[in-house]
């Protein structure tokens, strides 16, 4: 089975890391970016890494001035958290060198654009991501730290978060593209969910939100992240029947994110079967079939 293609380009560069013997973590993203893109594209390097002004956005990647040559990956000096910051030189980097000879002007991506992890949504961004994610979170070092059997909490991720050098909401979705769990992450805000991941086992028993083009779904009214109090950081976690979240008993890990304004809630389920039916219904016959027929291990990505 070939690869998705970011997969493959940020694979490639794995291997050439390892081979020099500079593959630890945290990836150093800037010196990669720039030593890998003066080796392979010397007329067309990666110049300039640098923090800058950038309202409204986590980061850029821009073309040299005229009479200059290359390129910039520039990321928002605002942003404090090195994870965001680094997975951002990730993402610039992916657009770098999967996009910019279609995309002469470059790009100006923003913190929605870095949480895309699916091609629904906008195509080059999600390439972007996926080849960061692949680059700085290597899924045979990730299994290493966490079992794919495993029901992490945000203690077990965050720790991973701090290997890998990125947030721990990446961190969580790279673990999601494993884990042979049922689980999911609900992202909140304000008593609605503004976006949710399942793993590939809930997502094939009908576990998940669909929030993209709906109306506003609201947050179960006993969930942890209904009730997750203050606006300082907290972690909590907490069992529940079947009347909370889904129809279904879980755990729930919740963390208020005062860093980035929303909740985190990370779901776990028992283990449970293939629900066919749900699943045509909510997304048709044809993807309901790609995915029954995907084998253990592939991306969902991919
Ligand atoms: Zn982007």
């Amino acid at each position: 089975m070939t690869k998705f293609y970011p997969q493959r380009v940020a694979n490639e560069i794995t291997v050439v890391l390892r081979s020099v013997g500079v593959a630890d973590f945290p990836i150093d993203v800037r010196a990669v970016a720039m030593e890998i893109s003066k080796q392979k594209y010397p007329d067309d390097p990666i110049t300039v890494v640098k923090g800058s002004n950038l309202p409204g956005f986590e980061g850029a990647l821009s073309p040299a001035p005229p009479g200059k040559i290359g390129w910039g990956i520039i990321y928002n000096n605002g942003v404090t958290s090195l994870g965001r910051v680094n997975f951002t030189l990730g993402h610039e980097f992916g657009h770098y060198l999967l996009h910019r000879k279609a995309y002469p002007n470059g790009f100006h991506c923003s913190t929605e654009d870095m949480a895309t992890w699916e091609s629904e949504y906008a195509q080059r961004e999600n390439e972007a991501n996926v080849f960061a994610a692949t680059l700085l979170m290597p899924l045979d070092d990730f299994r290493l730290q966490i079992d794919e059997r495993l029901r992490p909490d945000f203690d077990e991720l965050g720790a991973c978060a701090n290997r890998y050098g990125v947030s721990l909401m990446a961190a969580t979705l790279r673990w999601l593209q494993y884990t042979s769990r049922r689980s999911m992450l609900v992202v909140s805000k304000e008593g609605f969910i503004l976006w949710a991941r399942s793993s590939r086992a809930a997502l094939r028993s009908g576990l998940y939100f669909k929030t993209r083009n709906r109306p506003p779904i609201a947050i179960p009214e006993k969930s942890l992240a209904a009730n997750t109090g203050s606006a300082t950081t907290s972690r909590v976690s907490c069992q529940f029947d079947a009347e909370v979240w889904l129809d279904q008993p879980c755990t729930e890990h919740a963390l208020l994110s005062d860093q980035y304004d929303f909740t985190l809630s990370l779901l776990h389920f028992p283990d449970g079967e293939f629900n066919a039916g749900v699943f045509e219904e909510s997304f048709g016959e044809d993807t309901a079939d790609r995915i029954r027929s995907r084998k253990p291990g592939q991306s969902w990505l991919g």
